[in-house]
């Protein structure tokens, strides 16, 4: 039973609950030592030019396959990282990975293919943040113009002065930014007026709305497109699965798609083997 809060206040854990907290906490000791004993690796999901249908980016996902528990989603192991500081190093080592791997699968050097990496706010806080990226550019060779950093809604519209100041020193670098999961947040339009960014991602939600009986994620799409248009930004649609949701998002004027319809994301090796990747070497 665990004690929460100042005032007398005790709150009692049943069984489950605390198999739950022990399950999460043997996992979060595994990510630990997950780095060092190379359990993590990337994969690449293609983005595809709505007009051409050809690749134009990728964006590197991070894959986490452990000895005890097997593959665990990002989804449950990057908010174990942000909370326990984890994300920092293992936030890095994508970045180093992904420009690695991707100056091997983009050989030709093409600078108007991108590479896509997520960026959690925990790694915004790191005051060195935009020196560390810059060194990894370095490094690996990689020309920052076909880098693009992936922030969520929340981190752009941050009213943090340091954040946003890190953003931009990341920006000043040549390096791109896109806002991903675009329209969950409950950031207004306008707001991106104050914010330089290069793409919007509308959030999957809408586009798998697409075929709902509703009209409203449908609106919704449409008014993030005008928009995007008014502010000469990029419109890519992520999670799409289905022709419908293609042949919407064409039509009304999307830019990029990115889903499970043209590519689901795959290991560098793979990606080597694209027909697509054959015809810019
Ligand atoms: P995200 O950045 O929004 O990435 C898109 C997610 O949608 C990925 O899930 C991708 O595999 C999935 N997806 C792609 N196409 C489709 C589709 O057609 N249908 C459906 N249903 N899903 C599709 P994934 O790889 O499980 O990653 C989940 C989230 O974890 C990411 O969402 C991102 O927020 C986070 N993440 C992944 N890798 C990293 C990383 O290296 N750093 C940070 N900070 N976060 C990461
Ligand atoms: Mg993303
Ligand atoms: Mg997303
Ligand atoms: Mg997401």
């Amino acid at each position: 039973e665990a004690k929460a809060g100042g005032k007398n206040q005790i709150i009692y854990c049943s069984p489950a609950m605390k198999e739950e907290a022990t399950k999460k906490m043997k996992l979060t000791n595994s990510l630990y030592r997950a780095l060092d004993k190379n359990e993590l690796y990337l994969h690449y999901q293609p983005q595809v030019d709505v007009k051409t249908q050809k690749i134009i980016g990728f964006e590197a996902l991070l894959r986490w396959n452990n000895g005890e528990y097997g593959m665990v989603s990002p989804n449950i192991f990057i908010p174990m990282a942000e909370q326990t500081g984890l994300i920092r190093p293992i936030g890095l080592w994508v970045i180093k990975t992904a420009c690695k791997e991707f100056k091997e699968f983009n050989k030709s050097g093409n600078k108007s293919i991108t590479l896509s990496v997520n960026l959690s706010i925990e790694q915004l806080k790191d005051i060195t943040i935009a020196e560390k990226i810059s060194e990894i550019l370095y490094a690996t060779k990689m020309n920052p113009k076909n880098l693009q950093i992936e922030i969520t809604e929340s981190i752009a519209f941050n009213e943090d002065y340091n954040i946003l100041k890190r953003l931009k020193d990341i920006r000043n670098l040549g390096i791109s930014v896109s806002i991903d999961d675009f329209g969950k947040g409950y950031s207004s339009l306008n707001r991106l007026k104050t914010f330089s960014i290069d793409l919007l991602k509308i959030d999957m939600d809408f586009v798998h709305g697409i075929t709902s009986q509703s009209q409203k994620d449908r609106a919704i799409i449409k008014s993030i497109i005008q928009v995007a248009k008014n502010l000469n930004v990029k419109v890519l649609a992520e999670g799409v699965e289905t022709e419908e949701q293609f042949t919407f998002l064409r039509d009304n004027g999307c830019d990029i798609v990115q889903g499970y319809y043209f590519y689901k994301p795959m290991p560098a090796s793979e990606i080597e083997k694209l027909d697509i990747m054959e015809a810019y070497r």
